[in-house]
């Protein structure tokens, strides 16, 4: 053992966290960041950078094969995707985040200490197995942060090659010709639009009655809409019979079948992709040893300010309860060391969080659904618009998808924002600034938007929540 290493500030996990660990460091707090992999965790190595990295090819891909002949570009038809090409980008893109986030470890002065931690005490922890060797290292406070794995299913293994996660789908150097995708949350019906760009044959089980389950009814109804259009098979309410699977045709044969009735489906894959959902990293880092630590289905259990009940012990991230993004976990690493150093931030309100799924259409939300909003009390009014009718969408050649907004009936305050169609991720900063400052509808309306821009669907929507939308 070497010597013991005494921090304000230790955090346990280098994902999202680095960014509190530069807080930290700017408040001047000496942090010392233990993380076994890579720095940048699930999002930049495994996670949002990565996927992101495809999707991006796949939509260039797309317009300019399936429209390059409508916006005029001759010879669209005949680009083709070069996979080992596009994997070696990926790769690149990942590289150069990783490179930044260690750059910035070294600017700040923070000092990351490579290995597997587990904790000894609520402020402490012994660090093995990595290039930092053997030690004892101790805090006045510490961050827990150990972020998520992916789930399976009973009878569907993950064995690395047939059967896989995203975690295996972003190491491929090619894509497949045939693919079952199960669960149809953010990160499968992202997969399922990916390859269907890059030609695959893809079929979507879920195992509730719609696409996109935790979205607005509308929105998934209308994303469901479009990938039966572009030929992605879907079967909701359904599973894959795993006593069926077996290697066939160079791939995997299988049922699917309906939850309800007597529907099945024979299906041939090359390969089928779980995303059905991820766990918590909660064991095997000593948690048992805290007294007073609350776990909830594996989730550690805090407050707004990401305190865990147990004096100087905080959590963030994919492991506490709520939307599990990385902004989301970032915006948590701030709150946690501002208020270890003795600020006074505003606690984290998950109701503020946007979400966005890069499929194709993409979709973002905030706040509340129109069902949630009246289970929760509230008489509402709802405005949707449809990109149809704008002008931008019909010069970028995209044209599914709506605005959806649902406001409070008596007081116009805005409760959530719901959207599908082009650019929608970058069209919601709009109304999470107006939840957070409890704007109306109508101010929204009030606020003039230029012209032709994405973000006019606002503006329709905002009004058509009180029947003034003006193209329609
Ligand atoms: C395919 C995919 C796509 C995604 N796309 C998006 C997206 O587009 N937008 C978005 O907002 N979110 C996206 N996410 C989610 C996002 O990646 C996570 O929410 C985010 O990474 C969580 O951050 P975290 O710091 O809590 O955990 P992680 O990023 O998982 O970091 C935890 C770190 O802790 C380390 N660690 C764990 N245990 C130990 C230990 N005992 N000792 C030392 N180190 C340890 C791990 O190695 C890891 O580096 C995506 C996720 C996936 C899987």
């Amino acid at each position: 053992m070497t010597d013991p290493q005494r921090f304000d500030l230790l955090i346990l996990g280098g994902g999202m966290s680095y960014v509190g660990a530069i807080r930290a460091a700017q408040l001047g707090l000496r942090v010392g960041l233990v993380e076994r992999d890579r720095l940048g965790g699930t999002c930049l190595n495994r996670g949002c950078i990565p996927s992101k990295a495809l999707l991006e090819t796949a939509d260039l891909l797309h317009r300019v094969t399936e429209q390059g002949a409508e916006l005029g570009l001759a010879g669209g038809a005949d680009v083709a995707l070069d996979y080992s090409a596009l994997a070696r980008r990926r790769d690149a893109v990942v590289e150069k985040h990783v490179k930044g986030v260690e750059f910035l470890m070294k600017k700040n002065g923070i000092t990351v200490l490579r290995g597997n931690g587990e904790l000894t005490g609520p402020t402490s922890l012994r660090i093995s197995g990595g290039e930092s060797g053997e030690l004892e290292a101790s805090a006045t406070d510490l961050l827990l942060a150990t972020g998520s794995a992916p789930k399976s299913l009973p009878g569907l293994e993950i064995d690395g090659e047939r059967i896989i996660t995203s975690d295996e789908a972003l190491k491929l150097d090619t894509a497949p010709a045939r693919v079952t995708i199960v669960g149809a949350g953010a990160i499968g019906v992202e997969w399922a639009s990916l390859y269907r760009d890059f030609g695959a044959e893809v079929n979507l089980v879920e195992f509730l009655d719609r696409v996109v389950p935790l979205e607005d009814p509308d929105v998934s109804k209308e994303l469901a809409r479009v990938f039966k259009k572009r030929g992605i098979n879907i079967f909701t309410a359904s599973t894959i019979d795993p006593a069926t699977i077996e290697r066939a045709d160079g791939g995997l044969h299988f049922a699917v079948k309906a939850n309800a009735g007597d529907r099945v489906t024979e299906v041939t894959s090359d390969l089928i992709l779980v995303a059905v959902g991820r766990k918590p990293l909660t064991e095997g880092i000593g948690l048992e040893k805290i007294p007073g630590l609350e776990l909830e289905r594996g989730y550690v259990k805090v407050d707004g300010f990401m305190r865990t009940g147990v004096p100087h012990l905080y959590a963030m991230g994919d492991i506490v309860p709520g939307f599990a993004l990385a902004h989301v976990a970032s915006h948590e690493a701030v709150v946690a060391v501002e208020t270890i150093a003795g600020h006074h931030p505003e606690p984290v309100r998950m109701e503020l969080m946007p979400r966005v799924t890069f499929c194709r259409p993409q979709i973002a939300s905030v706040g509340v659904t129109e069902e949630e909003a009246r289970a929760a009390g509230h008489e509402v009014k709802v405005g949707s618009f449809p990109f149809r009718a704008l002008g931008k969408a019909t010069i970028i050649g995209e044209i599914d998808g709506f605005a959806k907004l649902v406001a409070d009936a008596q007081t116009g305050i805005l409760l959530g924002a719901h959207l599908i169609g082009p650019h929608a991720g970058d069209i919601l900063p709009e109304p999470t600034f107006a939840l957070l400052v409890e704007g109306t509808a109508a101010e929204i309306a009030m606020s003039v938007h230029a012209h032709p821009t994405l973000p006019e669907v606002l503006v329709e929507a905002a009004l058509a929540v009180d029947g003034a939308a003006i193209h329609v």
